[in-house]
């Protein structure tokens, strides 16, 4: 029976590499549902969310902040919780400016790793912040990384948090410039109309290193963007609480 049982074996090996490949595949793929719902875009391909995460950051945020003013444009912002605690005074500027807050955890950890006490922990600590120093309550949350396992979907809902993903990720946190960020973000919009869903742009005006990552660049790709989905091509810029 030497044969069969190697064929056994090497069916139950493929079988869980097959289930581990899912399995990651689920936890880190930005638009998976494997593991839970998450809120990515609307049908509209039309709307465009700019979504902003690891914030508040000394100079990047504000400059963003006028030039979303300039356009009058309203974004969603995922802060860290250890951040706001350090710049509150950035994040209540991000606030009165009609952007929309999300939780983006306090230390960004790669939640799917953690324990439950730990994910309830970054969870609750990050939004009893935000709504300390906000006054607001705050209903949004993305994990850092895009990374997620059921607990983590389901404990978020638990505390009434709507879990957020994804649908393009211009990696603006590489050293690539403006120009680049923007044309992978077109990019990514052209694909997402010609498959008729909305656009729902992760961009970076902070790193999960520390406060003062040089996230210029991708203030001045907001800039570019917002001059070329103007109102007048029938562009929409929204905040992601406008699909739930
Ligand atoms: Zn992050």
């Amino acid at each position: 029976m030497t044969t069969p049982t190697i064929t056994t074996a090497a069916v139950a090996l493929t079988t869980a590499g097959l289930l581990a490949g899912g399995c990651t595949y689920a936890a880190l793929s930005a638009q998976s549902q494997l593991f839970g719902k998450v809120l990515i875009a609307s049908r509209n391909p039309n709307e465009i969310a700019l979504t902003y995460d690891d914030g508040p950051n000394d100079i990047v945020t504000e400059r963003l902040l006028d030039v979303l003013a300039q356009h009058n444009v309203r974004a969603s912002f995922f802060l860290i919780g250890r951040y706001v605690r350090q710049r509150p005074q950035i994040a209540r500027a991000i606030a009165s400016g009609g952007h929309l807050i999300g939780n983006h955890t306090m230390t960004h950890p790669w939640l799917a790793w953690q324990s439950y006490t730990r994910i309830r922990q970054e969870l609750t600590e990050c939004n009893s912040l935000l709504e300390d120093t906000l006054g607001i309550p705050i209903r949004y949350f993305r994990a850092p990384h895009g990374a997620r396992r059921p607990a983590v979907l389901s404990i978020a809902r638990s505390l009434g948090l709507t879990p957020v993903q994804w649908n393009i990720l211009p990696k603006d946190w590489e050293p690539i410039g403006a120009e680049e960020i923007t044309a992978r973000t077109v990019r990514g919009i052209t694909r997402n109309r010609q498959h008729s869903r909305g656009s729902n742009i992760v961009l970076h005006d902070g790193g999960q290193k520390d406060i003062g990552q040089p996230r210029l660049p991708t203030v001045d790709a907001t800039n570019l963007l917002l001059h070329q989905y103007s109102p007048q091509t029938g562009t929409k810029f929204v905040t992601v609480d406008s699909w739930a």
